[in-house]
């Protein structure tokens, strides 16, 4: 029998109801799992086996009853393993957001996104790494150390949810969710070879999601396919009276059934495939797109003529956002203290000391954009342009129904790559930015791998609340392709 950990999630779901295996069994797989590499991969903060064996416990209730008629309307959630980025709050677990200035913070609510799943019946693992605040593309920027790729542990996971796509390709857990500011879930999920959405602005609360950029954070899913990721999409997403940017109104049906893609139009806008894009990037990214076409996509070029705007957009609107969020962390209301002779010493120790270089740049960046003065040469004026980004998808959604793209120009790089130049890093989200922008959907799946054995993804961008689709095509494509069942060998 093929180990509990290699299941898919609908396999360890038809399992467990079928009572060939236990929440519990299943959860004690995936913890051995944790014990056997992730001292290698390092994708988890803190562990929750106690937490996890809880609901294991409740999960094989609920089955049981399920099984004597008792639960007809059982979600394929109940009993299976996730992990959470530790920038999502879970009442009375360490939350750390990667930074050393909540160090020790146990918060005193749970995050709607992460309650949703344990009131489906899911089993909750642990923390996962992150960049300080999900600032970063590579999770180097943890306080607590960076996560490894499992397809070459010398290289990065991609960030900034690096442990929660690592966690899901070295199979210590079957699906976990991430957040995505600016390419965040799905940059990850191209680097390590699995699947990862970024919803809508709006269609998953973000209540409990510790604030980096407020209009452009996203909750986000990592999993090994589109049908995994639906089943945890349809049980997050959805009005939630405790976040007042949360949409209200019916979530759309994920219909997936359908393998036959025929006149579904595809845009492939040019500016995505620019020089200095790897080539075997490029190449596997135009065969997905033949893909596409022999499912019967009508593929034509687009323009996003304002592309090369957002990363300069991004890098004005979110450190502003981010210095106001993060005001908050001041050695008073959360997190340790640095004591200094007086109040604004001890303000600045505490900040100094506790705030990675990452962090404070950001803070820099954003506090500057925002002073008077400068207020209308930066923030004003990006914001303005960010409405231009918006329109060209605006535009481009009148003619097809959905945009293809690498998600990143190159495969996952190596540790320390990039140590030194922090623009170097920035430039790897040029592809995901925009979809933050534009508040659009964006999921990224894999298509194939370059010559060292390192996996690419492909992203397709909807309209806002147009994740149907985007399940519909990524699940045609994955019943035509085996990309995503390929494994990290760890
Ligand atoms: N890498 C981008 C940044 O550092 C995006 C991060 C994110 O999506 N959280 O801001």
């Amino acid at each position: 029998m093929t180990a509990l950990i290699d299941l898919s999630l609908h396999e360890a779901a038809q399992a467990l109801r079928a009572g060939e295996t236990s929440a519990r069994e299943l959860t004690l797989a995936c913890i051995a799992r944790m014990e056997e590499v992730d001292g290698h991969v390092h994708a988890f903060l803190a562990q929750t086996p106690d937490l996890a064996l809880e609901h294991a416990d409740r999960a094989d209730k609920m089955l049981a009853e399920a099984r004597k008629g008792e639960n007809e309307s059982l979600s394929n959630l109940v009993g299976i393993p996730v992990a959470i980025k530790d920038v999502l709050t879970i009442r009375g677990v360490p939350t750390t957001c990667g930074s050393k200035i909540l160090e020790g913070y146990r918060p005193p609510y749970t995050a709607t996104s992460v309650q949703r799943l344990i009131d489906s019946g899911a089993v909750i693992l642990g923390k996962t790494n992150t960049d300080e605040f999900a600032m970063g593309s590579s999770t180097e920027n943890s306080a607590y150390g960076v996560t490894h790729n499992p397809w070459d542990l010398a290289r990065v996971p991609g960030g900034s949810s690096g442990g929660s796509a690592a966690a899901v390709a070295a199979r210590m857990c079957f699906a976990a969710l991430g957040t995505d500011t600016g390419g965040s879930v799905r940059q990850p999920a191209a680097f390590c070879g699995i699947t990862g959405l970024k919803p809508s602005y709006g269609r998953v609360s973000r209540y409990g999601l510790i604030a980096y950029g407020s209009s452009l954070d996203t909750v986000g899913i990592h999993a090994h396919s589109a049908a995994e990721m639906a089943v945890l999409y349809t049980t997050m997403a959805g009005h939630d009276e405790l976040d007042s940017t949360s949409m209200p109104g019916a979530v759309e049906e994920i219909q997936l059934q359908d393998g036959d893609l025929r006149g579904i139009r595809v845009g492939v806008p040019k500016e995505y495939f620019i020089d200095g894009i790897q080539p075997a990037v490029e190449a596997a990214v135009r065969e997905a797109l033949n893909v596409l076409g022999d499912l019967g996509c009508e593929l034509q070029e687009i323009s996003l003529p304002h592309t090369n705007l957002a990363l300069p957009v991004y890098y004005i609107i979110a450190p502003a956002e981010a210095s106001a969020n993060l005001a908050r962390y001041d050695g008073i209301r959360f997190g340790p203290r640095k004591n200094g002779d007086d109040l604004w010493d001890t303000y600045l120790k505490t900040r100094g000391e506790l705030f990675g270089p990452e962090v404070k740049r950001r803070i820099m960046l954003g506090t500057y954009a925002l002073s008077s003065g400068y207020y209308d040469a930066y923030y004003a004026q990006a914001q303005k342009v960010r409405t231009l980004i918006k329109q060209d998808f605006e535009r481009a959604f009148e003619r097809v129904d959905l945009i293809a793209s690498p998600v990143t120009p190159t495969t996952a790089f190596p540790i320390g790559a990039h140590e030194d130049d922090p623009l170097a890093m920035y430039l790897e989200d040029v592809f995901t930015l925009p979809a933050n922008l534009a508040g659009v959907p964006g999921l990224a799946f894999p298509v194939g791998f370059d010559d060292s054995g390192l996996p690419i993804g492909m992203q397709i961008t909807g309209p806002h609340l147009g994740e149907a689709i985007l399940f519909r095509v990524t699940h045609a494509y994955q019943k035509a392709t085996d990309w995503h069942n390929k494994e990290a060998l760890l």
